[in-house]
């Protein structure tokens, strides 16, 4: 079986980049947890249901049928026979994802379907990332962190990232979803045994250099 190292934290802490690169640097696979939400969340979308219906989204999930490898240097996504890597990053995504997100049994359905992605991955190791990763999916993983930064320096980075959209409302959109998200699963404290990284004062390869240091220890 695969070494886990389990990375949590809320929207723009920098999980995604710093997971990647932590994953190259390791030779271990990546699985980003949020982008198999978002891809629900698209699928969801295509069907026209209204994603605050729980009934709703676990009727749609019957045919969900996703494609994602762990592989740090192909993140694509797939939906069906679609390519959804782009669709899945989009705004209206963004804005529905905490709604899907937030029902129970789509929850440990999508949770055993990311520790059978893992164990049959066939890896020395992978990196997984999300929200409840420490906490829920894999709390038994020898290297387990929380990525924080201050708000300010998350939707700054957000912004960076998506500069098509104005920055006010990235950060007015981030902030509603962390705070729909954390009605859901606490992704702001750490829990025991799991080590917090700031990266409010870190670039990404500090920040990478901090998480292995973790993984190393
Ligand atoms: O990581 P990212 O911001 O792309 O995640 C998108 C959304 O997926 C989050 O806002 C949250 O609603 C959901 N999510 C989750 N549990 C995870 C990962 C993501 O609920 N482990």
């Amino acid at each position: 079986t695969p070494m886990i190292v389990a990375i949590d934290g809320p929207a723009g802490s920098g999980k995604s980049s710093v997971s990647r690169r932590v994953a190259r640097a390791l030779g271990f696979g990546y699985l980003d947890t949020g982008a198999a939400y978002r891809a629900l969340a698209w699928h969801a979308l295509q069907h026209e249901i209204d994603t605050s219906d729980s009934v709703a989204v676990l009727e749609v999930a019957g045919d969900f049928d996703l494609g994602i490898a762990l592989d740090p240097d192909d993140q694509r996504v797939r939906v069906g026979a679609v390519d959804a890597t782009e669709a899945i990053r989009t705004p209206d995504v963004s804005d529905a994802v905490s709604g899907v997100a937030r029902v129970p049994a789509m929850r440990q359905a999508i949770n055993a379907m990311f520790r059978t992605l893992v164990q049959d991955s066939g890896r020395r190791g992978v990196i997984v990332e999300g929200r409840d990763i420490t906490t829920v999916v894999f709390p038994d993983a020898p290297a387990r962190i929380l990525l924080t930064a201050a708000p300010e320096v998350r939707a700054a980075r957000r912004a960076a990232e998506l500069s098509e959209h104005d920055a006010a409302d990235i950060a007015a959109s981030m902030q509603r979803r962390d705070a729909s998200d954390s009605t859901v699963v606490d992704f702001l404290t750490a829990a025991p045994g799991v080590t917090i990284v700031d990266s409010t004062d870190l670039d990404l390869d500090a920040t990478v250099e901090a998480v292995l240091a973790v993984v190393r220890a």
